[in-house]
């Protein structure tokens, strides 16, 4: 059973894992307790390509409280080849390169004391 912390575990090692419920084959990520469309609670891991186009993005220049140095950044929607979405940080990438439909790649962002899911050029 992968839960956030494993989720976070593996995508710090560089591999993007979803999890597909075993009842109506719903793929989701992040990890979540229950299934969003048939509320069982019978999920399997699934490792994820990490490739994706983006979907919407935005460019935050007023990070939330502790963050606030590594403003401006950009956070986008991005929606991977398996069909989910997921909204990770930008990175690497140009604001003004930025487009919906940009392939990009998952890239773990390493800091001393979390991982963040990052997005860079595919
Ligand atoms: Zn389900």
């Amino acid at each position: 059973m992968i839960t956030l912390q494993t989720f976070f575990q593996e995508a710090r090692a560089g591999r993007l894992t979803g999890i597909r419920c075993r009842q109506c084959s719903e793929l989701a990520i992040p990890p979540k307790e229950f299934c969003p469309s048939c509320h069982q609670r019978a999920w399997e891991a699934v490792p994820l390509a990490g490739h994706g186009t983006i979907a919407s993005f935005t460019v935050i220049r007023v990070a939330p409280r502790g963050r606030t140095a590594e403003a401006p950044y950009a956070v986008a929607v991005v929606k991977l080849a398996e069909g989910v979405s997921l909204l990770g940080r930008v990175i690497d990438i140009p604001f003004d390169s930025l487009r919906i439909g940009l392939p990009v790649r998952f890239r773990p962002l390493l800091t001393a004391d979390r991982t963040v899911v990052g997005f860079g050029p595919a």
